[in-house]
């Protein structure tokens, strides 16, 4: 079994040994230097497992992890250099899913992400829900047996309710966990996305409006994906 893993990692070295390791695998490797890498990686490829080194140059990997678990519960291996920040990652208080403290065998690191990646396979949570389903390699997504011609925006908008059914989320973490530049943009643009995929949905069942509006709150798909 095949899948993508995200490496974010300022070490080389290291990186060099991760990416042989899971090679030697099958396994698929990007490399991410910087927390912002890794984000433009994010944006334009879906990951099965993120292994995340602690100490970054623009950002620390715990805070990458807390921002990511708002809105993404890809599995998350973290690598430590101190045995004091274990603590931290292992009272799951971040919401990772693993951890090795460097120096780790490649090895070791290969099983533990593929046991990451077939954890997450299983669950597949996103793939199907209600009338949706996903594609994440072709970055398609059907609605009641019919494809939606989706922009990039529209695709990624869309992808995100769909993995949180029933959550409400606020425009402004939709701008900033979608967007390449947030502060760019507008709040308003969240809302024309919405109303451009609302009439797309319209098309396939006009009877049907799965994308709520909350007051004030944000949005959110129906718990039914209907
Ligand atoms: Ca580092």
């Amino acid at each position: 079994m095949s899948f993508k893993v995200l490496l974010v990692e300022d070490e080389i070295s290291i990186a060099d040994n991760v990416r042989m390791a899971l090679q030697q695998e099958g396994l698929s490797l990007t490399h991410a230097k910087t927390v912002g890498e890794a984000r433009l990686q994010m944006s334009r490829d879906h990951y099965a497992v993120i292994v995340l080194d602690v100490g970054l140059p623009d950002q620390s990997g715990f805070d990458f992890c807390r921002e990511l678990r708002r809105t993404d519960q890809t599995p998350i291996l973290f690598l430590t250099a101190r045995a004091s920040e274990v603590d931290k990652i292992v009272g799951f208080e971040l919401g990772a899913d693993d951890y090795l403290t460097k120096p780790f065998s490649p090895r070791e690191l290969t099983l533990r992400v593929r046991a990451l990646g077939q954890r997450g396979r299983k669950a597949a949570p996103t793939d199907r829900w209600g009338l949706f389903q996903v594609d994440h390699e072709k970055f398609r997504i059907s609605f009641d047996g019919k494809p939606l011609e989706l922009s990039r925006y529209e695709f990624k908008l869309l992808e995100l309710l769909i993995r949180r059914p029933g959550v409400v989320f606020s425009r402004a973490q939709l701008m900033q966990s979608l967007w390449d530049d947030p502060e760019m943009s507008l709040e308003r643009t969240v809302d024309a996305h919405i109303k451009s995929l609302r009439a797309k949905l319209k098309e396939v069942r006009p009877d049907l409006s799965p994308i709520q509006t909350h007051r004030g709150l944000g949005y959110s798909l129906s718990e039914t994906g209907k």
